[in-house]
């Protein structure tokens, strides 16, 4: 069985961390984990930066972007103006 080595865990370090590798990948990563602390720091380093980017998608970004998209809509009180009234 090939384990992945340190240089090929950052190539499935993401899959591993998002559940999107076969099972067989993030099986691979972990028992290399469990011999590798270098590559824990890694991956922990790694988890911390996707969670904060995730709450920054929920935190700051929100209202006024999903308004832009179309995919929140406030009350429709009354600012909206139709373009050539
Ligand atoms: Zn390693």
């Amino acid at each position: 069985m090939a384990l992945f080595t340190c240089r090929e865990v950052p190539d499935v370090a993401s899959d591993y961390i998002s559940r999107e590798g076969s099972k067989r990948t993030r099986l691979m990563v972990a028992i290399h984990l469990a011999q590798c602390s270098n590559c824990r720091t890694y991956i922990r380093g790694l988890k911390i930066a996707r969670s904060i980017a995730a709450e920054s998608l929920r935190g700051s970004v929100p209202t006024a972007l999903l308004q832009n998209l179309g995919l929140n809509t406030p009350d429709r009180g009354g600012s909206f103006k139709e373009p050539n009234e």
